[in-house]
């Protein structure tokens, strides 16, 4: 598939915009956000959640228009023109983003993981009617989405909360515990949100029998548990999700109640197609954080009379000037595919070989290049009062979240090699 590194207008003005905020609101407020874990920046989340609220209804109206099956001349060819780059803007602005702080980024008002999970296995009429709440009202409202549980991380088919079917009362029954659920908290008790749970309906089919549900703030017996205190990502809220009893309509199961036990790994396959359209933003994510932290090396280092000459033949390089330029080539590698992978999920093609590649890239260029960043800093580096160190820390979680990257590097190795998840684990 061929690629065009050429960046829309339209897209570039988003970026643009992506770019004020995480210059005005974002970095400055790091720090404090950093040393205050669990405090909102309250009046940045209330001051972006019409622009955010207005894009989610902008993208929900695409899906009307693409379910009618519009896509005539004119305006509507406009239209689908811009849906067919909606990821490529929302990697770019993901970027501008962390740059600017990734804890703030990931509390902001969005569905985030729970809007990717029903828009890779919800009917239209779920997609309609669930993402609605998050395009309209003047409240903010978060989204999440709970896979991981104490005995469940990297191997989900141990998982162990249940789904039982009450045919009485049309209703499905939720018992079990979820964990380091992030925006768990601001979904289900600060906002009217909503959260994408993970559960099985059979626990003999194994992965075949995990199936995604619907659970809407205010569902009793639901609870919040444990709020984590983290390394990283501190202005982000990581809580544990306790489901006792808990309630939900029928129709609440995302995509077919059918357990496929013959074929193996189907009822999971939603989440796998979740994760085709989140990786390259966590991906993305990554690279902004790394972004920073270069920027600011090259910025001490200039400061000290050390520039980087990118037309220098190697020999007549320092060690220093190498590293710089090293790490601008891993980053640069993690964006390139980054890019091929956003390419191609706008195209509707099937990406999550190049997801897994783009996730594992850039959530090991972004630990290196933020290693890097705090040892040519010297003491400075480690200090508090530079944000380095807090790069290094935030940085990180890209190699661990959805999916680590030993795992992510497994899949592209069965992918590449043909196996199936059994003849390589
Ligand atoms: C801040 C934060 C936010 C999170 N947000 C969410 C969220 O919103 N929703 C959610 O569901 N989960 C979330 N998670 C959980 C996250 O997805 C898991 O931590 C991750 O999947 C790894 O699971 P684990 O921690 O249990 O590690 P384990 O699976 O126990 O793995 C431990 C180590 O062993 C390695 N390993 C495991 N299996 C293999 C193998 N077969 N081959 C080679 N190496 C292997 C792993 O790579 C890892 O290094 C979050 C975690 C954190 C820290």
């Amino acid at each position: 598939m061929a690629i065009s590194f050429e960046i829309p207008d339209y897209v570039q003005q988003m970026a643009q915009m992506a770019s004020f905020l995480a210059q005005t609101y974002m970095r400055p407020y790091a720090r404090q956000l950093d040393e205050n874990e669990h405090e909102r920046p309250v009046e940045f989340i209330n001051a972006i959640w019409p622009i955010l609220r207005d894009q989610q209804k902008a993208s929900l109206d695409k899906l009307v228009m693409s379910s009618n099956g519009g896509n005539g001349g004119g305006e509507q060819s406009e239209k689908k023109k811009r849906s067919s780059t909606r990821n490529l803007q929302l990697m770019l602005m993901v970027e501008q983003l962390s740059w600017g702080d990734a804890g703030i980024y990931l509390c902001l008002p969005s569905p985030a993981l729970g809007g990717f999970a029903i828009e890779a296995v919800g009917t239209t009429e779920q997609k309609l009617r669930l993402l609605r709440r998050f395009a309209e009202g003047d409240k903010p409202v978060w989204g999440a989405m709970a896979i991981t549980e104490p005995g469940a991380g990297s191997d989900n088919s141990s998982m162990a909360t249940t789904a039982v079917f009450d045919e009485e009362h049309n209703e499905w029954i939720i018992n079990g515990e979820k964990i380091f659920i992030t925006s768990g908290k601001l979904a289900l008790e600060e906002s009217n949100g909503l959260v994408i749970v993970w559960a099985t309906v059979n626990k003999e089919a194994g992965r075949a029998g995990i199936k995604p549900f619907v659970v809407e703030a205010g569902t009793p017996g639901v609870s919040i548990g444990k709020v984590e205190i983290k390394h990283g990502i501190r202005a982000s809220d990581t809580a544990a999700i306790v489901f006792n009893n808990a309630r939900i309509p029928a129709d609440n199961i995302l995509g077919s109640p059918e357990v496929q036990a013959t074929k193996e790994d189907k009822g999971f396959k939603g989440a796998m197609a979740t994760f085709d359209a989140s990786r390259p933003m966590v991906a993305a994510s990554a690279i902004g954080i790394g972004r920073a932290a270069i920027e600011f090396v090259k910025e001490k280092l200039a400061e000290q009379g050390v520039t980087i000459p990118y037309d220098a033949p190697y020999h007549k390089l320092t060690a220093v000037q190498r590293d710089v330029l090293e790490m601008e080539a891993q980053l640069r590698a993690a964006y390139l595919l980054t890019l091929r992978s956003i390419a191609m999920l706008d195209e509707g093609l099937h990406n999550s070989l190049e997801a897994s590649m783009a996730k594992v890239k850039a959530g090991k260029a972004v630990t290196w290049v933020t290693q890097k960043a705090v040892e040519l800093l010297g003491m400075m580096g480690y200090s508090r009062e530079w944000l380095v160190e807090k790069w290094m820390r935030d940085g990180k979680i890209n190699d661990i979240y959805e999916g680590t990257g030993q795992i992510n590097t497994l899949i592209v190795a069965r992918r590449i090699l043909g196996y199936t998840r059994r003849e390589l684990a």
